[in-house]
């Protein structure tokens, strides 16, 4: 009963957001810089802020996270954090020897307006940083957007790195926005099934999911090289995964570098897959295999076979908007019933969209971009629901009302497993299902009188 006090009656908020369903901007560029090889993220700020974005990171992927900091004190808040920054980029390569340092600002920076591309110019007149080795940097304000926004700043800078190309190398940029890092380890291996040659970016599989193998490297052997990058303006197409994490980078190669781009949404779910496998054969020119077909009739097994314990049972979900989108469309193809949804990260598309996904759900449905975890749980004790899927902070709300909840999304810091088990494509699919069917039936054990508590459902 941690939130005995959240009240059912709803007032309208303006300027008080109470229980955020998003975190900062700088951990969402962190999570995408984790995602270049041999990459140290260094942010651009105080300490404290960088040890709550590694923290943040740490708890969700249980990894150690590496990264860097301008340490700003009183003198640099006032005048300014350019010197610190000039000396961590010079500290930085001498002690610690990284591929690229990628640098996201903080609230702070910001703030007092320091100029992070005439700091990057300044750095490399100065011959600051070492030949062969690169800096770029991302705007992150926190007090705009969310982690999400930050993530796709970063991403941005990724593919801003793309050199000119006089001709085309065949490959596909595919962006698979924030996701697991066995999900890009998915995206990649399905991929590799249609027979496309891809360059995912960024890639953090083998980063933040590797191996204990009893020796320390400072770099993990994950994550897109520099010179995959730097060659993204040779590829043929580019697949963005999602609109909120991915777009603008896709757009960018696409104005830069003419690469034709497409915004998917995020391949959770049979129809999104469907489409992202369709879209995958299209650039790349090639034909989807039977083991795909196969991967794909098991879903459709799944869900004809479960399909009586998914019918019209009520969800409430809270999340990203990219992840969102998807899992409404899956949950609804399934005769599920989202019908409160919130996400924390800002953008009146995601409102627009969810309404056209949910406009045949039979009962009315709340969604909010830029909303709050107060608001939902308001919303359930107002119209209550069958299941709540979503971040940690969820069990609060779960607790009170007596839900099942699923744990999917961003941050799970009390729970393992899901840097493992993709969640994208036909297989992670099968996965989702298999996590709510276990939420629903685990319920209904624990509430069945003893004459009804069946051995077989
Ligand atoms: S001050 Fe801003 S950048 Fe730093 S941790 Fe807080 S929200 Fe994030």
């Amino acid at each position: 009963m941690l939130l005995r006090h959240t009240p059912k009656e709803i007032s309208e908020r303006k300027a008080l957001m109470i229980n955020p369903a998003k975190t900062c901007q700088p951990i969402g560029a962190m999570y995408a810089a984790l995602g270049i090889h041999g990459c140290l993220p260094h942010s651009h700020g105080s300490q404290g802020c960088c040890a709550y974005h590694r923290s943040t990171l740490t708890r969700h992927y249980k990894e150690p996270i590496s990264a860097a900091t301008s340490s700003f004190t009183e003198g640099s808040s006032v005048f300014g954090g350019q010197a610190n920054l000039l000396q961590a980029i010079n500290t930085i390569f001498t002690v610690y020897d990284p591929e690229i340092i990628a640098i996201h600002t903080t609230c702070l920076s910001e703030t007092i307006g320091d100029d992070l591309p005439q700091i990057l110019k300044k750095s490399k007149d100065e011959a600051n940083t070492p030949e062969g080795k690169m800096v770029i940097g991302a705007p992150t304000p926190s007090y705009v957007g969310s982690h999400v926004t930050g993530f796709s700043n970063m991403v941005k800078a990724m593919a801003d790195m793309a050199v000119p190309a006089t001709k085309k190398n065949g490959k596909v940029n595919v962006i698979p926005g924030w996701v697991e890092p066995c999900d890009m380890e998915e995206i990649k291996r399905l991929a590799a099934m249609v027979g496309v040659d891809i360059t995912l970016f960024p890639d953090t599989s083998g980063v933040l999911n590797g191996p204990l193998s009893g020796e320390y490297t400072m770099f993990p052997k994950g994550g897109t090289t520099v010179a995959e990058l730097q060659g993204c303006g040779a590829a043929i197409g580019t697949l963005a995964l999602g609109e909120w994490c991915s777009a603008d980078a896709a757009r960018l190669l696409d104005t830069k570098h003419k690469v034709p781009c497409r915004v998917l949404d995020m391949p959770f779910g049979l129809k999104a897959t469907d489409r992202f496998i369709d879209a995958l054969r299209t650039v790349g020119g090639t034909s989807v295999p039977e083991e795909i077909s196969d991967e794909r009739g098991q879903l459709v097994d799944m869900i004809s076979d479960m399909h009586q314990y998914f019918y019209h049972k009520k969800v409430a979900l809270v999340g990203d908007p990219d992840q969102l989108i998807a899992m409404t469309e899956f949950l609804v193809s399934i005769d599920m019933c989202p019908i409160h949804i919130v996400t924390g990260t800002p953008g009146k598309k995601f409102e627009k969209r969810i309404k056209e996904i949910t406009k045949d759900v039979p009962f009315p449905v709340n969604v909010k971009a830029w909303g709050d975890m107060f608001l939902l749980h308001q919303w359930i004790k107002n119209e209550p629901v069958d299941l709540l899927i979503g971040n940690t902070y969820c069990k609060y709300i779960a607790r009170d009302e007596d839900l099942p909840l699923v744990r999917w999304g961003f941050p799970i810091l009390d729970r393992q497993g899901h840097q493992y088990f993709p969640t994208v494509g036909y297989k992670g699919g099968l996965r989702i299902l298999e996590k709510i069917l276990s939420a629903l039936l685990d319920r209904t054990d624990r509430d069945a009188p003893e004459e009804k508590f069946e051995l077989v459902f």
